[in-house]
């Protein structure tokens, strides 16, 4: 199931049964090249110092002796962060839904939004796209190829036009349509938080009267390769929006997977699903426990 996490597991494990086979029992040393290898994954050092607490701990409580047992008690630590947010699926059955995807350039926004809209038609949902960032006149480009390629309709304005008049005119269309999910794309333009913030806050103005009916999810999306940039440009978003969920992409280029594990602990916001790949179905809702389960076999 999770292919994409190859490159993170062949490196992170690989380390890891490095150090517990050079060692005959627990000691500091061992510890020591443990924490070098989750640091090498991208865990993060907050992340990396937290888990080897309480492996310590663990180790004094549960009287573990052998090294070779101690692949097992990180992965049930790792589990417990990860299964620490309750997973909620992103659409509320029985009502519209709108989802406001955001991100920086480059991060897989684009084709997220493609990937998302083709798994919730798979689902036989009546799903609508709108091209929200106008900023960039490629941006409607590349999110009509993937409108077209997922078979969903999209909404879109010329460049340079207002986003929250192009949401405006996708709800309008989400609701003549009777569609189950509207899907914006937005500008990540962080280099200006004041502008991005009065943007995102008109989008979220205009949903709220046009369509007080309609769930409202902010989702934003992060490129796992960026390791722990990631988790500042959470923390950026989080100053001018109120963020609901991560989407993280590129899991299958990356050896940084461990970064998942920091995002969890660190942000309080929940991963929601992960990117395997370009393709269209290279999309998966996030497992916490297969993911954990994932990195140790
Ligand atoms: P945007 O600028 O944020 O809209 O980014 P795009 O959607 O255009 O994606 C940027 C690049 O990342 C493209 O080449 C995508 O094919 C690639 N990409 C997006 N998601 C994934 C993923 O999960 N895995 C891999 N390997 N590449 C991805």
């Amino acid at each position: 199931m999770f292919s994409g996490l190859t490159k993170t597991r062949d490196q992170f494990l690989g380390a890891v049964d490095d150090v517990l086979k050079g060692f005959k029992k627990i000691d500091e040393d061992l510890y020591e090249e443990l924490e070098e290898a989750l640091i090498m994954a991208d865990f993060g050092v907050e992340t990396t110092m937290n888990i080897m607490e309480k492996l310590r701990e663990k180790v004094k409580t549960e009287k573990i002796t052998e090294p070779g047992d101690l692949k097992l008690a990180l992965q049930e630590i790792i589990t417990g962060i990860l299964t620490a947010h309750e997973w909620k699926p992103l659409v509320e059955e029985g009502k519209p839904n709108v989802i406001l995807v955001i991100g920086v350039n480059g991060v897989g926004k684009t084709t997220t939004i493609g990937k998302l809209a083709h798994q919730f038609k798979e689902e036989n949902k009546n799903v609508i796209l709108a091209a929200a960032d106008t900023f960039r006149a490629a941006a409607i480009e590349q999110l009509q190829i993937w409108a077209d390629r997922s078979g969903v309709p999209l909404v879109k304005h010329e460049e340079g036009s207002d986003p929250a008049a192009v949401v405006y005119d996708g709800i309008k269309a989400a609701k003549s349509r009777k569609c189950d999910l509207l899907i914006c794309d937005t500008a990540g333009r962080l280099q200006n938080k004041t502008n991005l913030m009065k943007e995102l806050e008109k989008m979220g103005r205009i949903i709220e009267r046009e369509y007080p009916e309609a769930h409202k999810e902010v989702l934003i999306v992060l490129d796992a390769t960026t390791g722990q940039n990631a988790i500042s440009q959470v923390k950026v978003f989080k100053e001018v929006a109120n963020v609901d969920g991560i989407i993280l992409t590129k899991l299958d280029g990356t050896a940084k997977g461990g970064a998942v594990v920091g995002i969890c602990e660190n942000l309080n916001v929940p991963v929601k699903y992960i990117g395997v790949g370009e393709k269209i179905d290279d999309l998966q809702p996030f497992d916490p426990k297969a993911f954990a389960a994932a990195l140790f076999e």
